[in-house]
Parts: C-alpha cells; structure tokens; sequence
C-alpha cells in the first residue's frame, strides 16, 4: 500500500557500525497476525543469507508488526501494537508521514503526540527522495 521514505539513524553502539536505515509500510493482508509473523521471519532468514553471501557485511534485516488492524495482543511471541514503537524515533516518524491519522488502540495518542513525547531522538534524518528509488 504505503511506503515511508527511508530513515537513517546512527547506531546504538559506538564503534563503526553502519547506520540503520528504517522505514515503515502499510499493507493488505489474508495472513492472521501469528501467521504475518511467521511470513515475516521467513523473509528476515532469506535476505539475512542472501546478504551474507554477498559483499554487504554484517547487514541484517529486522521486519517486525507494528501494528495489526489496532489489535492488542500480548503473547510470548507476538505483542500489538509493538511494544518499542512509542520510543522508537524510526518508527514514529516515518509513519506520521504515511499514516498521520494512526492513533495507538491502548493510549489513544495519535502521532503528533506520540512524536512529541519521544524523549530520545538519537541522531536521525529522513533520505534525500532519490536514495530510495530501490523502492519502486
Ligand atoms: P527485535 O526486538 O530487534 O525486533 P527480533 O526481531 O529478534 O528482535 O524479535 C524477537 C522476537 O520478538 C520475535 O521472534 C517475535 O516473536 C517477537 N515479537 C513480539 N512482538 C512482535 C512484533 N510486534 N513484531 C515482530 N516481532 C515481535
Ligand atoms: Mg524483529
């Protein structure tokens, strides 16, 4: 459906890991959310192999839910909405560009707020339009 631009963000840890880089998307889906993970991890072990065969270093690949329809779930594996999203600048920002009107099921924030409560916003910037043509 919707695809944000990409976020870079400096890494967490300090020596000279490369930057990650975030976006988010909406999609259209017949899969219950347990199976949507499931699809999700699959996908993570494909292009986490892929990567690795290739000249890219220790890339790795992180697709998680953030949310599902605005169910909540708490389960051992799987929690909705994703429980980091409210602390997590590269999750919230590229969403409030695609889905401004998104409001989280359990505190009712919509993103506006859930952006201006972020209190660690790290180092991150929104790539210039024409990095992501990988994109299209
Ligand atoms: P990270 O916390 O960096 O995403 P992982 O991708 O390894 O680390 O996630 C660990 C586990 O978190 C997954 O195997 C999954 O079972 C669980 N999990 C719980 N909630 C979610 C969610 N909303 N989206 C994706 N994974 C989730
Ligand atoms: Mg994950």
């Amino acid at each position: 459906d919707k695809v944000s631009s990409l976020y870079r963000s400096k890494s967490l840890l300090k020596d000279n890991q490369p930057d990650y880089l975030n976006f988010v998307c909406t999609a259209t889906t017949n899969l219950e959310p347990f199976e949507l993970l499931d699809y999700l991890k699959h996908i993570e072990v494909l292009y986490g192999r892929k990567n690795i065969a290739e000249r890219w270093q220790e890339r790795t690949i992180d697709i998680d839910i953030i949310d599902y329809n605005g169910e909540v779930l708490n389960s051992d594996r799987l929690t909705l909405p994703h429980r980091e999203m409210q602390n997590r600048p590269f999750v919230l920002l590229p969403m409030r560009d695609i889905v401004p009107n998104y409001r989280s099921p359990i505190t009712k924030f919509d993103l506006q707020q859930l952006c201006s409560m972020l209190t660690d916003m790290l180092e991150i910037k929104k790539e210039e339009r024409g990095d992501n043509l990988w994109l299209s």
